[in-house]
């Protein structure tokens, strides 16, 4: 087995997430976390995983090692077969046998680091001490860039010659072809000349502290070149699996336990100016896999800081998405439209450090932004609503704020809980990136959001307001599971506990404007039946109770059901047999009613 992949595959998994499929109720404390040690028997936890160092070690019991030995032990088997199951969980194809390629692969990626840390040395240099980098000077003034962001960030100058450092590799006894294998120089018109020219110059630093390759930010004004031209993909460098500021954001990452997440380098870097020194860039390509496992090595709190335009959005609602289904709590960073952070920053360094914190969780975040865009009393602009917010609740890891949200949405858009988490279900079913909502169903639903015997029961009340007292005291508000007729119902029942005299108008002053035309449709309803004496309509208020409140019920013990399978699953008796005794009491309720 290669080395090589040995230690891809250690890159790829988190140990500590390899340590819950066995281990469970990790408590944090500082860098590490905590639990009960599964080798020996003890009361307190003794057992300590290091994430970031990759590491685990029992300080009851001694036992120490990688996510290879952890494998090992709990699964009782040999390193190799270790090796399989891990690379398996981490998504890499073994090869065999390949030592001397691997070798190879090895020794070329040394050194391409090595020559890259010369470039970037060489780069520096121009920019803090030579005559030609008198302009990179200057633009690095006007981006307010100081001299402790460039020894930090190691930034440099291109000039804008053709073949300095063509010539200045080669003195240093690399071969032309290598150096454009490596991106450093490229060829073209039968001309071999510098990548980088005219560029202020951002190394590319990996979590390891290595120069993997190099971003250059054009310096010129008028040009049709590009703005930014990073090196291509090589041995040591892939986009994908990047994330620019991880090597000097990481440590204030860890003590925050947050990352924020935005879209450019020079966002990272003039944030280094301000409090906010824990975080990171992709190189404005869209969000990976990869690089979310790279942070979550340091965090699992996430904030997204996007452009707050339509493109932004997208990308934002995309990414959330992609942190939830890796187990990220995600917040939304609320930028001011047409700035990015380090617009901000360099006006207001204070302004970004509150809008930072400000951070909303992203559901309400999205939820307000679509709030303010649409106009929910629309269909279309109601199930655009929930295309977008369903499967960013859909994909959050806790069970409990997705109830939450979904409730809230069921009362925003007027649905049905129960019908949201059948669709939530069916969303998490499918296992796109970003889910896609049957909007079908959903159309229908939002046209028919009251239960027709819900409706009735509400319009024999009001249609009978002479014994309108008496009807309150026979009904249950569990008879209603359209939020839109409880609504209506509990106000109207406070209305009669406050007011002595029932006034229609009085009432419907009180309602927002959608419960004032539901309560206008249920007051032109035609029940066809007519009731005179108030013994008639009791009787027929007190029927349709007893149906609704056996559906209610109903519906409580399937949900019960559900609770107690998922107790059972994890284990938790107290919680079962607790759950058992309320499930024998509702369906005794059903009998008796
Ligand atoms: P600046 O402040 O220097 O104008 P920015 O970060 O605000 O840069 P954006 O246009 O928001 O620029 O782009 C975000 C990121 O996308 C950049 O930091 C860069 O990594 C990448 N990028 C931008 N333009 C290009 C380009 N033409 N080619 C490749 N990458 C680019
Ligand atoms: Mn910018």
């Amino acid at each position: 087995m290669s080395r090589n992949q040995i230690e891809e595959i250690k890159d790829r998994l988190d140990i500590l997430e390899v340590a819950r499929s066995y281990i469970t109720n990790f408590k944090r404390s500082g860098t590490n976390y905590f639990a009960l040690c599964p080798f020996h028997q003890e009361k307190t936890p003794s057992f300590s995983i290091n994430p970031e160092l990759g590491i685990y070690k029992c300080f009851g019991c001694g036992e120490s090692g990688d996510v290879f030995t952890l494998i090992e032990k709990m699964e009782g088997v040999e390193f190799s077969d270790a090796l399989e199951i891990a690379a398996k969980r981490a998504g890499v194809k073994l090869e065999r046998n390949y030592s001397e390629k691997d070798k190879h692969i090895h020794e070329e990626r040394q050194e391409i680091l090595k020559i890259n840390a010369l470039a970037a040395e060489y780069y520096n240099y121009i920019l803090c001490k030579h005559g030609q980098g008198k302009k990179g000077r200057k633009y690095a003034r006007e981006r307010k860039i100081t001299k402790k962001l460039i020894d930090e960030f190691k930034i440099g100058y291109a000039p804008r010659a053709y073949t300095n450092l063509l010539k200045f590799l080669k003195t240093k006894g690399y071969t032309q072809q290598n150096l454009i294998k490596w991106g450093l120089v490229v060829s073209g018109s039968g001309r071999v000349y510098d990548k980088f020219r005219s560029r202020l110059i951002f190394p590319l630093i990996n979590h390891r502290g290595d120069i993997a390759g190099f971003s250059g930010r054009t310096i010129l004004k008028n040009t049709k070149a590009p703005k930014y031209l990073h090196s291509p993909q090589t041995l040591a460098f892939d986009k994908g699996k990047f994330l620019f500021g991880l090597e000097q954001s990481k440590s204030a990452i860890r003590k925050s336990n947050f990352v924020v997440f935005c879209e450019g380098q020079l966002d990272v870097i003039s944030s280094h100016k301000t409090d906010v020194k824990n975080i990171v860039a992709s190189l404005g390509t869209s969000l990976t896999d990869d690089q979310l496992t790279l942070a979550k090595r340091y965090t699992k709190n996430i904030y997204f800081c996007f452009d707050n335009d339509s493109a932004g959005e997208s990308a934002l609602i995309r990414a959330a998405n992609m942190a939830h289904k890796l187990d990220f709590n995600v917040k939304a960073v609320n930028i001011p439209e047409g700035k990015d952070a380090d617009e901000l920053i360099n006006t207001n360094k204070a302004e970004w450090i509150r809008t930072v914190k400000k951070a909303e969780p992203i559901v309400d975040h999205m939820m307000r932004r679509l709030y303010r865009r649409l106009d929910l009393s629309k269909l279309e602009d109601k199930e655009e609503f929930s295309k977008i917010i369903l499967p960013l609740i859909a994909t959050i890891p806790q069970k409990i704020e997705q109830a939450h949200y979904l409730h809230r949405v069921s009362l925003i858009l007027n649905v049905d809980d129960n019908i949201l988490a059948e669709e939530l279900e069916s969303i998490q079913r499918s296992s796109d990136i970003v889910p896609k909502v049957n909007t079908e169903k959903i159309k229908a639903v939002l046209k028919s959001p009251v239960s027709v015997k819900e409706e009735y029961l509400l319009a024999l009340i009001l249609q009978h307001l002479q014994f309108l007292e008496a009807s309150l005291k026979n009904i249950n508000q569990t008879c209603f599971s359209s939020p839109l007729a409880r609504e209506v119902f509990s106000k109207l029942k406070r209305y009669c506990a406050e007011k002595k005299r029932f006034s229609l108008k009085n009432f419907t002053s009180g309602l927002e404007e959608h419960e004032v035309s539901f309560v206008q449709n249920l007051l032109l309803k035609n029940l066809d039946k007519y009731f005179e004496v108030e013994s008639e309509i009791l009787a027929e208020i007190e029927g349709i109770t007893k149906i609704l409140t056996k559906s209610f019920l109903q519906n409580e013990i399937k949900k019960m059901k559900a609770q107690i399978e998922q107790a059972e699953i994890t284990e938790d008796k107290a919680e079962v047999r607790n759950l058992i005794k309320r499930l024998l009491e509702v369906t005794e309720k059903i009998g008796s009613s």
